[in-house]
């Protein structure tokens, strides 16, 4: 049976490069009535955290991509990994190291000088310097012997990839803390979970080589691999969360400058952030996610979407985001690009999967969501109300507030218009805050030419009884409109929102409540006098 495997490492949000793996993982074991099987590779202690292992879970549900097996954490099977460490240092094939991470910079540098690569391979030790060593206190290592052949990996995508015995190196698979390795870990969970297809990114391709000598050395045969294409970004660099702290950066900096200040006092207080961590970012002295977030917020710049909760955040539907995922480096065939996963999964293999880099186009992503919010609005609004409750949740809107009535009469005057959630808060902000000025060529063309500010008074009398929907709105003002809409619209849009754009104007008022219609009319007419 095809089982195949999605493996993060909790040391940081879930990219979205993780979404495309995880679901090829899925519609692969689809595909061949398989089993999806997530692991969480925490055997990085410094690096992994529970909160990003949690994080990842709920991006990964809140994508729709659901595991038929685990999570399963490394970090909870230690004892195994030591089993089969044992297993190796009793067979020979592995042994103690015990070169600090000093020396061995130390050795790598010199190989450098010479130009070479440092390929570490076993050197002979003797007794008298183990004791020193154990005396000193030292924690070896347990390095595996590399294979002594060249070693070539059949890859589903990108065929057979050869790597020279010299290449090779004693990895490490017993680090000083204890733990195992990923290299080392990978190889033992892929064989006793029964993985029978790797799919991953294609910076893993050249660590199949390490993982068949630890293979070898068990007597296991490693799964069948596919290395996917790296995902770009539009500037054509691999896209990275570096490129959020980049823009915060630049951001900072430019603000800087224009207020001449010496310190990064005023940037500290803006973000709420410690004037270290904040001097530390801006002189790039780290690259801290939630760093670069606090000061896109604080300038008020938008930082590139990279990691799934920027996409939740940003008013994007699952759904449209796992499509517009699948086809970048994947192409089903044929003309279809709207597909559900089961459409997917019916399709997929790996002889359609592109070797090549694929460009992650942010426009054509904003288009599959607009065309997702209106097949969901004519479609399923029961999903489309848990998609904007999961959206309101990690934003700032005031939609928040909203009832699930009002939320898809919202979208209904929108959908149209907007193609994300986040569009549709902006287009919608006038809703929720009275305009406290109004533009001065639309006040001028709609109040001041064309008798709006009486239009305006007439329509104030009108509304105040008028029954309040749509269609009620539009009989209490058709004697003043006369038979053109645009006599009466126009001065309320200003009014209503201080510009000359609205939905379709029955549509705004009935949304809005009476009286503060009313209010915003009354407001007007002052501000007009
Ligand atoms: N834990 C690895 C990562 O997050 C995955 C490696 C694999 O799939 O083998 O990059």
């Amino acid at each position: 049976m095809v089982r195949t495997r999605f493996a993060p490492s909790p040391t940081g949000s879930l990219h979205v490069g993780g979404v495309r793996t995880a679901l090829y993982c899925l519609l692969y074991a689809r595909r061949h009535e398989g089993r999806f099987v997530l692991r969480i590779e925490d055997t990085d202690q410094v690096r992994s955290t529970d909160e990003a292992a949690r994080g990842i879970l709920r991006d990964l549900q809140w994508c729709g991509l659901f595991w038929d097996e685990g999570p399963v954490s490394q970090s909870q099977r230690l004892s195994i990994y030591d089993e089969y460490v044992e297993k190796l240092l009793a067979s020979g094939h592995a042994y103690l190291a015990w070169e600090s991470t000093e020396e061995l910079g130390a050795i790598r540098k010199a190989a450098e000088e010479k130009k070479e690569t440092f390929k570490y391979k076993r050197r002979p030790v003797s007794e008298d310097e183990v004791a020193r060593w154990k005396s000193e206190g030292r924690k070896p290592v347990v390095r595996l012997a590399a294979p002594t052949h060249d070693v070539v990996i059949t890859d589903a995508i990108r065929g057979d990839v050869r790597l020279a015995q010299t290449d090779l190196e004693d990895i490490v698979i017993r680090k000083a803390d204890g733990f195992p390795t990923y290299h080392f870990a990978v190889v033992i969970d892929d064989h006793l979970m029964q993985i029978t297809n790797i799919l991953r990114g294609e910076e893993h391709l050249l660590n199949t080589h390490k993982h068949f000598g630890v293979a070898e050395a068990l007597g296991f045969s490693l799964p069948e691999t596919a290395h996917l294409p790296l995902i770009f970004n539009p500037k054509g660099q691999k896209m990275s969360k570096r490129e959020k702290a980049a823009v915060a950066r630049e951001a900072a900096r430019n603000e800087h400058k224009v207020r001449k200040a010496e310190t990064f006092d005023w940037l500290a207080t803006l973000c709420d952030r410690p004037v270290a961590d904040v001097a530390a970012f801006v002189a790039k002295q780290h690259d801290r996610v939630d760093t670069a977030e606090a000061i896109g917020k604080a300038l008020n710049v938008e930082l590139p979407l990279i990691e799934v909760m920027d996409f939740r955040r940003g008013g994007y539907i699952p759904e449209a985001l796992v499509n517009y995922m699948a086809l970048l480096g994947w192409n089903p065939g044929g003309e279809q690009e709207i597909l559900s996963v089961e459409e997917m999964s019916a399709a997929f293999s790996f002889d359609r999967v592109n070797k090549t880099a694929a460009k992650f186009d942010p426009a054509k992503l904003r288009w599959m969501n607009g065309e997702y919010l209106k097949k969901l609005f004519a479609h399923d609004k029961e999903r489309l109300l848990a998609v904007i409750a999961s959206w309101a949740e990690v934003a700032e809107t005031p939609i928040r507030a909203l009832s699930p009535d009002h939320r898809l009469v919202l979208v209904e005057m929108y959908k149209d218009r907007v193609l994300t959630l986040s569009e549709l808060d902006k287009a919608a902000a006038f809703f929720f805050v009275r305009p406290t000025s109004y533009d001065a060529k639309a006040a001028d063309k709609w109040l001041r030419q064309n008798d709006g500010l009486a239009v305006l008074g007439r329509c104030l009398e009108a509304l105040a009884d008028a029954a309040w929907t749509p269609g009620g709105v539009e009989s209490a003002l058709a004697p003043i409109a006369d038979g053109n809409t645009g006599r009466v619209a126009q001065p309320l849009r200003v009014a209503l929102t201080g510009t000359a754009v609205s939905p379709p104007i029955f549509d705004t008022i009935a949304f809005l409540d009476r009286t503060e219609v009313l209010a915003r009319i009354e407001g007007c007419l002052q501000a007009h006098k």
